[in-house]
């Protein structure tokens, strides 16, 4: 059975995953044939997921945000409740729903967040130090449902935190 869906960039990676098909990132349009009907149900689930997906309507740009750093794997914007001075978001433009859903496949995109609010701390001259955070299901504190990383920094930080 081919299955013709129109997905973006970030998500080509997903594609092959778990359609075990190659698709060029290239592409706006793209085929891949499903191997089961558990793909299929991956499919739809996902695309529900980002439709109703806040970071993924900031990412598209479906909903405004203050950019402070984009590249191909992910999109960083000023926290709309800042909590220190500096307060930015790094999100993947792959929907993951959280650090507990990343898969094997995900450590190096994992590893960029990371190193990507290493460079927007550098970039902002938080040379006094700066705080990254990963809230992590309800306990935590998660209320967005997309992976993101917290990164805090431009005065000093309790710890430990709440
Ligand atoms: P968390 O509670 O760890 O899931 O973090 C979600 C963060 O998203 C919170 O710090 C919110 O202030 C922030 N947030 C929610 N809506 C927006 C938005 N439209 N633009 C920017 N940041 C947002
Ligand atoms: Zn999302």
């Amino acid at each position: 059975m081919q299955v013709r869906f129109k997905c973006s960039a970030n998500h080509h990676r997903l594609a092959e995953y778990f359609f075990s098909t190659k698709v060029a990132p290239d592409e706006s349009t793209r085929e891949g044939s499903t191997s089961s009907p558990d793909s299929r149900a991956f499919m739809v689930l996902y695309t529900v997921a980002v439709m109703n997906c806040l970071f993924c309507k900031i990412i598209e740009g479906s909903i405004p945000s203050i950019e402070v750093y984009q590249d191909d794997q992910c999109y960083a914007f000023g926290d709309i409740d800042p909590k220190a001075p500096v307060h930015v978001l790094i999100v993947p433009r792959e929907h993951i729903a959280s650090l507990a859903d990343a898969g094997e496949h995900h450590p190096a995109l994992l590893g960029h967040l990371l190193w990507t609010a290493a460079k927007i701390a550098r970039d902002k001259g938080l040379s006094k130090g700066y705080r990254t955070v990963i809230n992590t299901g309800r306990d935590a504190g998660q209320s967005v449902d997309h992976i993101h990383v917290h990164l805090l920094g431009g005065r000093r930080l309790a710890w430990p935190p709440g």
